[in-house]
């Protein structure tokens, strides 16, 4: 049983016995012992237990389920990441301790690279978050022993970046991501897809694609999208570029929230 395996299984036992499984915030509070269980060991940062709640308030203003304008923007990521040449993931605490086998899985689909990328970044954390990447079949993790690059303009640990990854990047994915540096990526003119459930986060705002989606729902949907978008012509993929708009898919998140908050407080009433 390879190391990823023993993690599902510690995932059905430890965390399924600290939760009753009738428990209805069951899916949620099972994240956050996934979370908890990344901070005890060392490679989720104090910081990812506070962007994980503020994730959670958006997820619960959406209904925690994928929406429509989140579906169009997967559609929109998977033709850019199909289209591009150098296309990289950023990873983080938080992604590893949520989506670990899931994002080596969309990596390898489209052939990007995979590279660990910290705001709090110190060497045994990249270590770690590599070290559960190879263990769930990651072949190459960059950012580790060669963060040498540096993103212009950028003050924090996260301007430390690959030459061979993110540095000569043209799509790079970052899951949950903080706004400085989604903007200064896009300085450096590079596509820039996140997935983020605040559709008001600076990253939300300045990204070319925003995903306003549970990683752990959001990943798994693009990677299925990957599949299917293959399939077509590269012109159709283009076309699907060149047709979005991410203001309008932001803009329809926020109505969708408005209308759904609406209609909560109507039943409330009536
Ligand atoms: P800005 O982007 O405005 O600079 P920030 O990066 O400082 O904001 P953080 O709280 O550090 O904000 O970033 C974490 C972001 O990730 C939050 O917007 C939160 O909604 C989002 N987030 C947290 N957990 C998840 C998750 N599981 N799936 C998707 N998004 C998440
Ligand atoms: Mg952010």
């Amino acid at each position: 049983m390879s190391a990823c395996e023993d993690r599902e299984e510690k995932d059905k036992n430890v965390f399924k016995a600290l939760i009753p499984k009738n428990h209805p915030r069951y899916e949620s509070l099972l994240l956050r012992e996934k979370i908890i269980e990344g901070l005890n060991e060392g490679y989720v940062a104090q910081a990812g237990l506070i962007a994980h709640g503020r994730g959670e308030c958006f997820d619960y203003l959406i209904g925690e389920k994928t929406i429509d304008p989140a579906l169009k923007a997967i559609d929109a990521a998977a033709a850019a990441l199909i289209l591009a040449k150098h296309p990289v993931i950023s990873v983080n605490g938080n992604v590893a301790a949520l989506v670990p086998k899931e994002i080596v899985e969309l990596a390898k689909k489209v052939n990007a690279k995979l590279e660990v990328n910290l705001f709090y970044r110190t060497e045994e954390r990249v270590r770690k978050i590599a070290d559960i990447l190879r263990r769930c079949g990651a072949d190459e993790v960059l950012g580790v022993d060669d963060a040498t690059a540096s993103i212009p303009e950028l003050f924090s640990e996260r301007r430390k970046v690959s030459p061979k990854g993110i540095y000569i990047a043209d799509v790079v994915l970052v899951p949950l991501e903080d706004g400085d540096r989604t903007e200064a990526l896009r300085k450096m003119g590079k596509t820039v897809i996140a997935i983020d459930l605040n559709p008001l986060s600076r990253t939300s705002r300045s990204a070319n694609i925003t995903i306003v989606d549970n990683v752990v729902r959001a990943i798994p949907k693009l990677t299925e999208r990957v599949e299917e978008l293959k399939k077509l012509d590269r012109e159709v993929l283009r076309d699907i570029l060149r047709n979005y708009d991410n203001d309008r898919v932001l803009a329809e998140v926020i109505t969708y929230i408005m209308n759904r908050l609406k209609d909560l407080s109507k039943e409330l009433t009536k």
